[in-house]
């Protein structure tokens, strides 16, 4: 099972974080500081760093610099920062996913399991199975029912990106910022029209969805039609 390197100092938090983690299976090695994280990913190597922004000794960016300046192992930033611009740095300095506290539990697993995933190292690599959806991001295919769907990269992507949040609504925002990487310009209509060209792909319509929930106002959500 995998390793995993927790750095953050609200003891409550962290505690929490090991124990489920440690719960699904994974190996827990915990930090409350910068340095003494630092020290842990350089002697560990673990297979995934989640690491607090907000830390006594060194700002949570200033750490995630110094490791990657020795190791690629993929990082979870955890921040109170939701907003869009420091959520763009965090990703544009490295980190591969992010956390906005105050997060579930369930979305904390599920963040975990979409990076180990999508660097194969969660010892379940594969692909995503949502109903009859199997999304296979290494060979850039996803089945419908056993029938090869002809995406676009674009809707391969955001449908890949949802599959990731199954479950989870995911903002048309959030679908800009990640799959068109247009955090602040971009048009939500781009993110509409490429929807409906996937709801026709998948068989479905907005008024009749399947598989892509709409949540008005918020957003979209990809679930198991069967459940
Ligand atoms: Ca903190």
């Amino acid at each position: 099972m995998a390793s995993v390197v927790i750095v953050e100092d609200e003891q409550r938090i962290r505690e929490l974080m090991a124990r489920v983690l440690a719960d699904q299976g994974y190996h827990v090695e915990t930090s409350s500081n910068a340095m003494d994280g630092l020290q842990a990913v350089v002697k560990s190597n673990p297979d995934l760093v989640i690491l607090d922004m907000g830390l006594p000794d060194l700002d949570g960016s200033e750490l995630l610099k110094m490791i990657r300046a020795v190791s690629q192992v993929p990082v979870i930033v955890a921040t109170a920062r939701g907003e869009d611009r420091d959520v763009i740095r965090t990703l544009d300095a490295g980190a591969d996913d992010y956390l906005v506290k105050p997060f579930s539990v369930e979305q904390l697993e599920a963040r975990v399991r979409a990076v180990l995933r999508r660097v194969g190292t969660d010892g379940r690599a594969g692909p995503i199975v949502v109903g009859g959806l199997v999304v296979d991001a290494a060979a850039r295919e996803i089945r419908l029912d056993g029938d090869r769907l002809d995406l676009s990269p674009k809707e391969f992507d955001m449908l890949h990106f949802l599959a990731e949040r199954a479950g989870e609504v995911v903002s048309k925002r959030e679908l800009l910022a990640e799959v068109w990487r247009q955090p602040y310009g971009g048009s939500e209509k781009t993110v509409d029209v490429h929807l409906s060209w996937l709801r026709k792909k998948l068989g479905e319509t907005a008024a009749e969805s399947k598989y892509l929930q709409t949540v008005f106002g918020v957003g979209v959500k990809l679930v198991d039609p069967g459940t």
